[in-house]
């Protein structure tokens, strides 16, 4: 078993990816979301699917998300683009009551920080009914549309919420988004089922199930 009772007994401030990690890749959003963002480059650009599908993932690799691409290059509006991905059904996520427990026990705040718009992130924490539990959700519009795994991201999220790296904790599924996190002194959480094969050092703990990985963590005393 890997990092049963993981000692998180220093962490004050949660810090949560979105996507893939408080809901499973399996769930199929991903691809849902993905599909959705193929058809908005094929419009734009008038190329055939396959090389829209070609060029969404090239700007993933080179801006961390196909959007900074699509704003750079094609002068797109952000708020079209996101219009356009809102409309996916999120039929498909189901709230999850064990994860819901493991996350309501953790001492201290909790916050989503995501490369998702502030309209994503509310629709997919509803229907997974985690709401209530974040306290704030820094999306890609506080970032200045500088995504993960970009510094300047970081640095304005730590600014705005008073983050102190050595006392937060952040869970990630997308392994590059750790390293700016390990840079700044944080623990780092890998989250998914394949989480147990990366051997990359700046990862401290692996969590295959983010709830079981959560309800075993070892946390501060609380009164
Ligand atoms: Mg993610």
């Amino acid at each position: 078993m890997t990092a049963q009772g993981a000692d998180l007994t220093h962490i004050e401030t949660w810090l949560f990816d979105l996507d893939n990690t408080l809901y499973p890749l399996a769930s199929g959003l991903a691809g849902l979301v993905s599909d959705r963002i193929t058809d908005f480059v094929a419009d734009l650009t008038g190329l055939p699917r396959g090389e829209a599908h070609a060029l969404q993932k090239q700007y993933l690799l080179e801006h961390g998300i196909t959007l900074g691409g699509l704003m750079s290059r094609h002068g797109v509006d952000p708020q079209v683009y996101h219009a356009h991905l809102n409309q996916v059904p999120l039929d498909v996520l189901t709230p999850d009551p064990a994860l819901k427990a493991a996350l309501a026990r953790l001492p201290g705040r909790r916050i989503v920080f995501t490369n998702a718009d502030e309209i994503h992130a509310q629709r997919v924490l509803d229907k997974l009914e985690l709401s209530e539990l974040f306290e704030s959700v820094f999306h890609i519009g506080h970032a200045g549309y500088s995504p993960k795994p970009s510094p300047e991201a970081y640095a304005l999220l730590a600014l705005a919420h008073a983050v102190e790296p050595r006392e937060t904790a952040f869970f990630e599924d997308t392994v590059r988004n750790l390293a700016p996190a390990a840079a700044l002194g944080m623990t780092t959480i890998l989250v998914g089922e394949d989480a147990d094969l990366c051997a990359a050092d700046f990862v401290d703990y692996r969590a295959p199930h983010l709830a079981e990985f959560l309800a075993s963590a070892r946390l501060k005393e609380t009164e």
